[in-house]
């Protein structure tokens, strides 16, 4: 059987050297999209950022949620969870409706507003490179070890025990074990995880296989006779939010 593949991404490690960024980039052929890469945010040619909290970088990336809610509420399975766990997207299926970047309890996917064929955007996990038994491309770059690959069962019990040996260096909980029913990024940090901008509201159960019932699960939204109602007012909030954070962007590089 397959062995579920993960990414352990330690902040108590992190350098915020930026070779991960530099490597996705590379090994995704995206172009440059900011030229301090801490000032970068995730956008349709950015997979993953390294953000400065004072004297701490962490990444952010897919999670690759182990039952993602960009498949369950993708109309047209555009959107794959991996036997080998990550969470592929194909450009050919997809009808535009972005109701992925609208369910996602980590705000991961992007859009590509530009295009006249516009696509969804996000980490694959290097999925040709992991069905090949490769590690991922920002493992392989951060010499600080600070991003490992590896089996999901093997990386937990490694989380567990940089815990457990270093208990003053960490803050005792591994983000991703558990929130929204786990995933296949794993993170470990010196402090309380929302301060480091993280999704700290989260159920602990997978966010559920149906549109309505995964949009239900996502913190903000008012569960009750009108949950339908609620559901498109929080579609349409997180369309309007999400069209102006990618506006803001555009804005910032010209
Ligand atoms: S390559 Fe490693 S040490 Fe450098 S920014 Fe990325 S995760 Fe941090
Ligand atoms: S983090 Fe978001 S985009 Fe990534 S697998 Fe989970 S639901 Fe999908
Ligand atoms: S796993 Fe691959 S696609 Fe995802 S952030 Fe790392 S290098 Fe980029």
């Amino acid at each position: 059987m397959l062995k579920t593949k993960a990414i352990l991404f330690d902040a108590t490690l992190c350098v915020g050297c930026g070779e991960c960024y530099s490597a996705c980039k590379h090994a995704n052929h995206l172009p440059e999209t900011n030229s301090d890469y801490l000032k970068d945010h995730l956008n349709a040619n950015t997979f993953t950022v390294i953000e400065q909290y004072g004297d701490i970088y962490v990444r952010k990336l897919c999670m690759h949620c182990l039952d993602a809610t960009c498949v369950s509420v993708c109309p047209v399975g555009a959107f794959e969870k991996t036997d080998l766990g990550p969470v592929i997207y194909d450009e050919n299926k997809c009808l535009g409706c972005r109701y992925c970047m609208q369910a996602c309890p980590h705000h991961v996917p992007r859009y590509e507003w530009s295009r006249v064929n516009p696509r969804v955007r996000k980490c694959i996990m290097c999925y040709e490179r992991v069905k090949n038994g490769d590690q991922t491309a920002c493992a392989e770059a951060c010499l600080a070890e600070a991003t490992i690959f590896g089996d999901r069962d093997d990386l937990i019990e490694i989380a567990k025990q940089r815990l457990a040996e270093n208990p003053d260096n960490y803050y005792q909980h591994i983000y991703g074990l558990e929130e929204a029913g786990g995933s296949c990024v794993l993170i470990l940090s010196p402090v309380p995880f929302d301060q480091l901008g993280y999704s700290t509201n989260l159920p602990k159960e997978p966010l559920p296989t149906y549109t309505s019932k995964a949009l239900e699960k996502i913190p903000g939204i008012i569960v009750g006779g009108g949950a339908f109602l609620s559901a498109m007012y929080w579609l349409t909030k997180r369309k309007n939010q999400i069209a102006k954070e990618e506006k803001q962007l555009n804005s910032t590089k010209h």
